[in-house]
């Protein structure tokens, strides 16, 4: 088997637009599935990397870590698949498979690193393309399987979107009993909403403005507060067991910490790109914790991807041609998206 050529949709150099061309798959690998593409989501971190705002980026860089597909071809030493199997790969498509964490299901905090679905070189030395292609060849233990009650365009947000809010909200015991606020109501945060509700937590949605609160009532928020309004810091006060911020603008984590009650915990999945200043006593008194989270193990992106299916939640979606991906980066940046653009990869 020899390298295959397939299309896709790359960014020749930092910040250029991005074009049609072609990029290298490698052979199918013992372990290897090759996967036809049918749907790939369009994550506000695939604008930072082609424009640099994460480092220096590697060109042609062809974005896309929301794929959703099925399996065209396996590898001899394939177990976990079959050809016409639905398929999902997420932000990591090789980990060192040996570390403490790797070991123990969290290959997103794998001690070498992860190599990551696209901008990224990976192990045997070759650089890695993401999900905005025709196909893509990808390990069949960095792989995880769609649930047929997922239809493929609306599962392939979950791949980031969805795993990134999902292992906090599990991993901080959201659900009956407990009060979780969610602030932004985008990509990230109309899925945080979503399955925070289906865990059984009672959801708030802190939002710049009212503007979308029809939508975050309907998406399983029992409450919906403007952060614009000063009021809401008085009213909301020692309120939440669990905040997700899912905002890279910088916050005044001071007053969200505020609204957390005692042991309650501000965790962060979107990050300003600028260091961010913070009195300590606003986690001392109320044993406080301020955290992080980065997406989640492959193990638990099975797992959520699951949960999703049982509870019939997929991402709300507006599908694209890839020749419109240009300016679906423009309206991301724009917020002006209900909630996640996803290209339809048979238009590449
Ligand atoms: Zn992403
Ligand atoms: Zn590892």
């Amino acid at each position: 088997m020899t390298v295959t050529q397939v299309a896709a949709y790359a960014a020749p150099a930092a910040k250029a637009p991005l074009e049609r061309t072609t990029v290298p798959r490698r052979p199918v690998g013992a372990h290897d599935v090759l996967i036809d593409i049918k749907y790939a989501g369009i994550c506000h971190s695939d604008i930072h990397q082609v424009r640099d705002g994460w480092g220096e980026g590697l060109y042609p860089m062809v974005p896309g870590h929301e794929i959703a597909g099925v399996v065209a071809e396996v590898g001899p030493e394939v177990t976990r698949f079959a050809v016409g199997d639905r398929v999902g790969v997420g932000c990591i498509v090789d980990t060192c498979r040996t570390c403490e964490y790797c070991l123990a299901g969290q290959e997103q905090y794998c001690v070498e690193g992860i190599t990551g679905t696209y901008n990224a070189v990976d192990r045997q030395g070759e650089r890695t393309y993401g999900g905005y292609s025709s196909h893509i060849v990808v390990d069949e233990n960095y792989t995880v399987r769609i649930p047929d009650g997922l239809a493929l365009d609306v599962a392939a947000p979950l791949l980031c979107a969805g795993i990134t809010l999902y292992s906090p909200l599990k991993h901080w015991q959201a659900g009956p009993g407990k009060k979780v606020a969610v602030v932004g109501l985008g990509g990230l945060g109309h899925m945080g909403v979503k399955i925070a509700h289906a865990l059984g937590a009672e959801v708030t949605v802190l939002s710049q403005s009212l503007r979308k609160r029809e939508d975050g009532l309907k998406l399983g928020a029992s409450h919906y507060y403007a952060t614009s309004d000063e009021t809401t810091f008085e009213k909301l006060a020692g309120s939440f067991d669990l905040i997700l911020s899912t905002v890279s603008a910088p916050l005044d984590l001071g007053a969200y910490l505020g609204l957390l009650r005692v042991d309650g915990a501000l965790v962060n999945v979107g990050a300003p790109e600028e260091p961010v200043a913070l009195n300590l006593f606003s986690v001392i008194g109320g044993r406080k914790t301020l955290a992080g989270s980065m997406i989640g193990g492959i193990a638990e992106t099975q797992e959520m991807l699951d949960f999703c299916a049982e509870h019939g939640l997929g991402s709300e979606i507006e599908l694209i041609r890839a020749d419109e991906v240009n300016e679906a980066y423009e309206r991301v940046l724009a917020s002006d998206v209900r909630y996640r653009f996803v290209i339809d990869a048979s238009t590449i």
